[in-house]
């Protein structure tokens, strides 16, 4: 992959919001960096080397020096020497080993639309299988969802809201999850065959790899998605958790992984080949999470996955309609990880998939 150079350029100027005294000032740069990790074209499309004045919605003259010198040199002196200044250099350096294969948008637009590239695009996806309601930590109904589904064209997607071990989403208990069952399978018979929405669940996987439901409460959803949101700043290896999390009968996909969140925390420790090798074994899925902020597997686990013999869910994580397009963050990680569309559990029509999540789970 070339350089993302709107992520280099994002990255250094939150390094100058992270070391500002203000918050005013803070949070100009912060918007400035986010200004760039949005624009739809990398930055050398917008300003050429020696451009006078060249200008950047919402991004000022002192971020818009740093997008200069990461043109013209590749690095950005006044940055570092700023760094070094706010006496804050160990901080700094932390935040930059927890960005590591992060996409700008500008650079997923450029991997959907590169056709050297194999793997799945928005044409092959046929549906959404984690995303959140109102019932635990989203915004709309289960029904809104499912319209905002439809109106992006797919075939079917799964509500995976949060159960109940994970009290600060308001997670479900069993019997919100069989009244919230009810609620799906009115949108189901509203919907009729234009769509299907599946019963699932994001289960909460504690620190011994143990999940916040029962076998029979796993069973008595469609899909399950377990995934961790504790102990994701250990510095111990959590191999053992999360070969426990795929080895439990029940579990279709693992949600977001790594549980990493970009600059703040690089998430869990573990020998992933070995909980890749698991995951293939008890045919669950890995997820690539398109919440931007996470990206999780980023493409070199996800081809370390792939080469392991894995299937993929490419999910948004979303929280509204609007973050149903976070799923293009990864799709441009699954085609920069060679992962191909066959082994994309979203891409399968709705009968395969339905057979897949049932007990049987035939191989591929
Ligand atoms: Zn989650």
């Amino acid at each position: 992959m070339t350089t993302d150079l709107n992520m280099v350029i994002a990255n250094l100027i939150d390094d100058l919001a992270e070391i500002q005294e203000s918050k005013q000032s803070r949070m100009g740069y912060r918007r400035a960096a986010h200004a760039v990790l949005l624009l739809a074209q990398p930055v050398t499309a917008l300003i050429q080397p020696g451009e006078d004045h060249p200008t950047i919605p919402n991004v000022g003259p002192k971020s818009l020096r740093v997008v200069r010198e990461v043109l013209e040199t590749g690095a950005s002196p006044t940055v570092e020497a700023a760094v070094i200044a706010s006496g804050k250099v160990a901080a700094i350096e932390l935040r930059r080993a927890r960005r590591g294969n992060f996409l700008s948008r500008a650079k997923v637009i450029e991997a959907l639309g590169d056709d050297r590239l194999t793997g799945p695009t928005l044409a092959d996806y046929r549906g959404d299988l984690q995303m959140h309601s109102d019932w635990s930590d989203g915004r709309l109904t289960v029904a809104a969802m499912a319209q905002a589904c439809l109106a992006r064209g797919y075939r079917y997607a799964a509500m995976t809201d949060h159960a109940h071990g994970l009290p600060s989403a308001h997670g479900l208990s069993v019997a919100d999850l069989a009244r919230q069952r009810e609620a799906i399978d009115q949108v189901n018979r509203d919907l009729g065959d234009r769509f299907c929405l599946l019963a699932g669940v994001e289960a909460n996987i504690g620190l011994d790899g143990s999940l916040d439901l029962t076998p029979a409460e796993l069973r008595a959803v469609d899909l399950v998605v377990a995934a961790a949101h504790a102990g994701l700043r250990l510095p111990d290896d959590q191999t053992a958790r999360m070969v426990a999390a795929v080895r439990t009968p029940g579990v279709h996909i693992l949600g977001h992984p790594r549980g990493r969140q970009r600059g703040v925390r690089a998430g869990i420790m573990a020998d992933w080949d070995r909980v890749f090798a698991a995951a293939a074994d008890s045919r669950v899925a890995i997820e690539i999470d398109g919440d931007p902020h996470r990206q999780d597997l980023d493409f070199e686990l996800a081809g370390r996955a792939a080469e392991a013999g894995c299937v993929f869910a490419l999910d948004s994580d979303a929280h509204s309609a609007s973050e149903l397009g976070f799923v293009d963050i990864a799709l441009a990680h699954a085609r920069l990880a060679g992962v191909p569309a066959e082994r994309v559990i979203n891409c399968w029509p709705l009968g395969r998939l339905l057979e897949w999540l049932g007990d049987g789970r035939p191989r591929l």
